[in-house]
């Protein structure tokens, strides 16, 4: 929407004398080291008690100067997104339904005790932060600028309580596909030990803290020969939720498809909603409820359940084709992808590159 602009146009350019020359960002840009290199510039805003939100500017991408008193050092006050700008065959770049992003960043500093950002700070930061830095958004299918706006308590102050000065900021990082010839199934390391999170807790907000907690976990997994965890809920160990990046979904034989529901420990993820109305748009039956762990791996031995796919952002969606614990090792598929999974892939990425018509208005032109 037009709106964009107008919301962009509230951010200050600061000079920046130290951009990347063409060749070397074009070099950059070519083989993405995700997370490792950021684009010139980043989007800056800060709050305090008093005065609210204000100072909002495009600024040099630089460290950051950060009292070693300020809460989050000590008390993990952050919340973040992530969310990716793509390239059009005609050139244009576009936002992939950054007003979810914008929602979710609000639930998540309610729960934080965190000052929320306005929507529109949200997405004008996000705006104007591609707009400098347009040149570092890719061309090529499945390559992206991931943007990573994120919020913390900068408050230098050792007293445990709602902070009265915040920073939020935007920074912007190249990211290539996540497969690199063809979709990969991945193995997942069911963890029964380890939680990251449990009831009333943070799980349902994007916050540091979750993803410290989830280490442990994943790491165990890694141990096992495994790439991902996935968490069961920590109150009954009998039901999954989520991997430690990306939500689940389920199919059956019988073509109906069943994803945990948001029960306030799994992040709601903007990929999940989408492809729940996706699917719901030609007619299959989406069932959000409690997945048990134990019936889920009798179904994928019946053949009741054909296919488990993860879903997020980074990699839209990822086939799951292995299960392992100590106490169980068992293929899903025969560990190839399925027919569904590959068919809803290639259309939200059709989408999101503007190769398919755009149903919902989810694509914001920046
Ligand atoms: N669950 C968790 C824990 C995540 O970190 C993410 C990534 N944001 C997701 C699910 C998927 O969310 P989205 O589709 O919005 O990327």
């Amino acid at each position: 929407p037009a709106e964009l602009d107008a919301l962009a146009a509230n951010f200050t350019v600061l000079p920046n004398p130290n951009k990347a020359s063409d060749a070397k960002r074009a070099d950059i840009i070519d083989k993405p080291a995700f997370g490792q290199v950021f684009s010139d510039s980043m989007a800056h805003m800060t709050w305090t008690k008093g005065e609210g939100w204000g100072d909002r500017r495009i600024e040099p991408y630089a460290p950051l100067k950060l009292d070693p008193g300020a809460s989050v050092l000590h008390y993990a006050q952050e919340i973040f997104e992530g969310l990716k700008a793509y390239r059009h065959a005609d050139g244009s770049t576009w936002l992939f339904r950054p007003d979810a992003n914008a929602e979710r960043f609000q639930n998540s500093a309610e729960r934080l005790y965190l000052p929320q950002l306005p929507v529109d700070d949200f997405l004008g930061s996000v705006a104007a932060l591609i707009k400098e830095d347009r040149a570092w958004v890719p061309s090529r299918r499945e390559y992206t600028l991931y943007m990573r706006p994120f919020m913390f308590a900068s408050e230098p102050f050792l007293g445990v309580r709602a902070p009265e000065e915040v920073d939020y900021c935007v920074i912007a990082s190249p990211s290539g596909p996540y497969f690199t010839g063809g979709l990969k199934p991945v193995s997942i390391w069911v963890e029964d030990q380890f939680f990251r999170t449990g009831p009333g807790g943070t799980g349902y907000a994007k916050c540091g803290g979750n993803y410290a907690a989830s280490l442990l976990g994943e790491y165990r997994g890694i141990a096992q020969g495994c790439e991902q965890v996935c968490f069961v809920d920590a109150a009954t160990k009998t039901y999954l939720e989520e991997l430690g990046g990306m939500n689940m979904m389920i199919v059956h034989k019988d073509g109906h498809v069943e994803t945990p529901s948001l029960n306030g420990n799994i992040l709601p993820g903007v990929t999940r909603r989408s492809l729940i109305q996706l699917m719901a748009d030609e007619g299959r039956d989406v069932v959000e409820t409690m997945i048990e762990l134990d019936q889920l791996l009798e179904d994928i031995k019946s053949g009741e359940v054909t296919e488990v796919f993860a879903c997020g952002t980074a990699a839209i969606i990822t086939p799951i084709g292995r299960f392992k614990s100590d106490k169980f090792d068992i293929e899903v598929n025969g560990g190839k992808p399925g027919e569904l999974t590959t068919k809803l892939r290639e259309q939200l990425l059709g989408i999101q590159m503007g190769e398919i018509e755009d149903p919902h208005n989810w694509m914001w032109k920046v």
